[in-house]
């Protein structure tokens, strides 16, 4: 069986090479029907319709499952639909409106197990990994199923991506071919919750274009061991050093995500520990207001204490990018996936 939204193109020829004698010609034209049009059925391309003994050959051996785009909520430009996958369980994604094009934000897991407190999928607890197709079918769906012209990918719906490595390299993967998806890898974030050896992996794959998101929230180990159980085991000072080795290239910077919690991490003191923490990483913070969630009784910070955030660790030179989450009344926002699949 080829299980056709899990192929990398190379791989894809070798198989048509090897079990079939055919090759480049055929890949392509099916990553084109695949992935550029949405077509699964790919025999109706004239390469095949020229071909009727490999149509043939191939009939019963395609495999195309994206999974079930179930529900969709709406808010303003916003989209977030719910997948329902091949063994009932469900997942959700978001597309995302920026000024040109839309971002879409993809799970790689069915839960997680992270335990991160101020998060909604959390606690879904971890079912399962996402296999490389069901990752890259939530890029079909909002592409070839909801119409949205999806220009990048970032790895921050439900799951760890990096608990998830090989299934998560493969979509990225096949989300990159130029022939088929063409999401470009500069166009493609990755978002840890501090997994070392996640990171670590990545640096030696020497993927450099792909960004590098870090869910950072805290800005000393005591307070992240509460929020992030993951600090436990990959302490701040270990996840630094991961980042000071992690071959970001020239004018590659870190994304650190900051999830502002109301007297919890949003002191003066808490920011001149951070920016310390950051300095000598070239980071872009992404500073995000807390979206409560039922079990993790805090506030939201206000827009003063936002602001205020902001500006010390801007004085302290910190490059800080005040992020107010859109999606808030569809649970779509940071650390709200996970209510609509229970
Ligand atoms: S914030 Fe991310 S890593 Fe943490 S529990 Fe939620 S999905 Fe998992």
């Amino acid at each position: 069986m080829i299980d056709l939204l899990a192929t990398p193109l190379d791989q894809l020829v070798r198989i048509l090479e090897d079990d079939y004698g055919k090759g480049l010609f055929h890949a392509e034209a099916i990553y084109r029907e695949v992935f550029k049009k949405g077509n699964s059925n790919v025999f109706l391309a004239p390469e095949f319709q020229a071909s009727p003994k490999l149509s043939q050959a191939l009939t019963g051996t395609l495999r195309f499952d994206p999974g079930q785009v179930e529900k969709r909520f709406q808010e303003d430009e916003l989209t977030k639909f719910i997948t329902r996958l091949s063994d009932g369980l469900k997942i959700e994604s978001v597309i995302i409106p920026m000024t040109r094009h839309n971002t879409l934000c993809v799970s790689s897991q069915v839960g997680c197990r992270m335990g991160c407190a101020f998060c909604e999928t959390a606690k879904l607890g971890f079912k399962r990994n996402l296999t490389p197709s069901e990752i890259t079918g939530q890029l079909h769906n909002a592409r070839h199923v909801l119409g949205a012209d999806i220009k990048n990918v970032v790895f921050m719906g439900m799951g760890e991506p990096f608990d998830n490595f090989d299934a998560v390299m493969t979509a990225i993967e096949v989300m990159n071919a130029q022939k088929g998806f063409d999401v470009a890898l500069r166009h493609i974030t990755v978002s840890t919750a501090g997994l070392t050896t996640g990171i670590d992996r990545l640096a030696a794959m020497n993927m450099t274009g792909i960004r590098l998101a870090v869910s950072v929230n805290a800005p000393e180990d005591g307070i992240r061991s509460r929020l992030m159980p993951v600090n436990n085991r990959w302490d701040m000072a270990a996840l630094k050093k991961s980042l000071a080795d992690y071959p970001l290239g020239k004018r590659g910077v870190f994304l650190f995500e900051y999830i502002l919690i109301k007297g919890v991490n949003d002191s003066l003191a808490h920011a001149r520990q951070l920016a310390e923490f950051i300095h000598p990483l070239p980071v872009r913070l992404n500073l995000i207001p807390y979206n409560p969630i039922q079990s993790f009784a805090h506030e939201s910070p206000c827009d003063e204490d936002m602001h205020a955030f902001a500006d010390w660790l801007t004085r302290d030179g910190v490059f800080v990018i005040k992020r107010w989450s859109k999606g808030r009344s569809v649970c779509a926002g940071c650390g709200q996936l996970g209510k609509d699949v229970t």
